[in-house]
């Protein structure tokens, strides 16, 4: 994220230009049937020395400087060439395809920050030969995955064990978002591995994020864990579906997140609580997921008392957006959270939402 004002360096473009290929004239020679005599070229990156004057043309290709004494191009479908000259056949444009000197950007022109630093801002800057920029400092951030059932991809698996595919998920979000984590492995279901783990991380990184273990199961160490550190917990559960088993607080001014084990609830928290907090430590202007409006294709019924999030595939039907669920809302099922284009979060207090009705869902991009 561009963390100054940019102020630019010169006109863009610091010249009068065509803006197509055809023949620069003098705006009081077009007249349909009038003839102009070619009397030499202007190429981009070269332009042409002489002048037009009354009864003359110069070929002019796209970019290209607009020579002295022209203030119209002509364009080379609207006329005809036999030998040095050109017919002018029609006449349907009072737009004289000149871009003016600084039309893009003139000098002092001001780029705000914060700014995301995309393919278009970062061209912007190239275009002003300016090929550093001070930008918000990233966060170190650690990665730890908990549970005695995982192993890293690629190692063969035992009877009851599984891939740690949060590790990866969460690792591919934040390098969606611009951030890369360092990852600390995987904690064992014991409080010596889940202490010395989290100590290494706190150690070293800026912002924790954990998975898993963070539940009310026998084996679930990372609160009490943390709770030996002392660290500072704001909160712990959410009502919420799916991502209720989630942890978040500080020690010694660090965050620390701790998502649930499940694969999708843990993706789910990561777009609501983690996403926000990490664009806006480097202030990006749009944290939260963008919205939009769609129509529901199906009735939607909900059970009530959380915060309900469903995953929606959108579909373009006339020119409008409808939408549905993906299938099974399971929070252990990532083939349906892998169909969805969006998230529908319903209300606690809401049990139908009626098909037809317009509701408003959080973008995944
Ligand atoms: P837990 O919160 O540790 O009880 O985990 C809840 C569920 O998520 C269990 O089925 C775990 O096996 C699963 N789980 C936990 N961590 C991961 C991970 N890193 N990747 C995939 N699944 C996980
Ligand atoms: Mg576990």
């Amino acid at each position: 994220i561009l963390a100054s004002k940019i102020y630019a360096n010169r006109d863009q473009p610091h010249f009068k230009s065509s803006a197509l290929d055809g023949y620069a004239i003098n705006a009081n020679d077009l007249q349909p049937g009038a003839e102009l005599k070619i009397i030499g070229q202007s190429v981009a990156g070269l332009g042409f020395d002489g002048k037009v004057s009354i009864g003359t043309a110069v070929r002019i290709f796209t970019g290209a400087p607009v020579p002295k004494g022209s203030d119209h191009i002509l364009i080379q479908e609207d006329c005809i060439k036999s030998n040095d000259k050109i017919i002018i056949n029609k006449v349907f444009d009072k737009n004289n395809f000149i871009r003016p000197k600084g039309g893009d950007f003139k000098v002092s022109d001001c780029i705000d920050a914060p700014l995301k630093l995309n393919a278009s801002l970062i061209s912007l800057l190239a275009a002003m030969n300016i090929a550093t920029v001070p930008v918000f400092r990233k966060p170190i951030i650690a990665l730890i995955a908990t549970g005695d059932e995982l192993k890293t991809i690629g190692e063969p698996l035992q009877f009851g064990e599984i891939w740690s595919s949060n590790t990866i998920s969460i690792q591919m979000e934040l390098r969606a978002l611009g951030f890369e984590a360092k990852d600390f492995g995987i904690a064992r279901d014991s409080l010596a591995s889940t202490k010395e783990i989290f100590g290494a991380a706190l150690a070293e990184c800026d912002v924790i994020i954990s998975t898993g273990g963070v539940s009310v199961g026998d084996f679930d160490f990372v609160k009490e864990a943390l709770s030996e550190f002392k660290l500072d917990m704001s909160f712990w559960k959410v009502a919420m579906k799916p991502g209720k088993p989630i942890a978040y607080g500080t020690f010694n001014g660090k965050p620390l997140f701790a998502l649930p084990g499940n694969p999708v609830s843990c993706l789910m928290s990561f777009h609501q609580f983690v996403r926000p907090f990490l664009l806006q430590t480097v202030k990006y202007p749009k944290p939260f997921l963008a919205k939009i409006q769609a129509k529901l294709i199906e009735p939607i019924t909900a059970k009530g008392s959380r915060l309900d999030f469903r995953r929606m595939i959108l579909e373009e039907r006339d020119g409008e957006l409808w939408t549905k669920e993906t299938g099974s809302q399971s929070s252990a099922w990532l083939t349906s959270l892998v169909k969805a284009d969006a998230l529908f979060p319903i209300p606690p207090e809401v049990l139908e939402v009626p098909a037809g009705s317009t509701v408003i869902l959080q973008l995944l991009s």
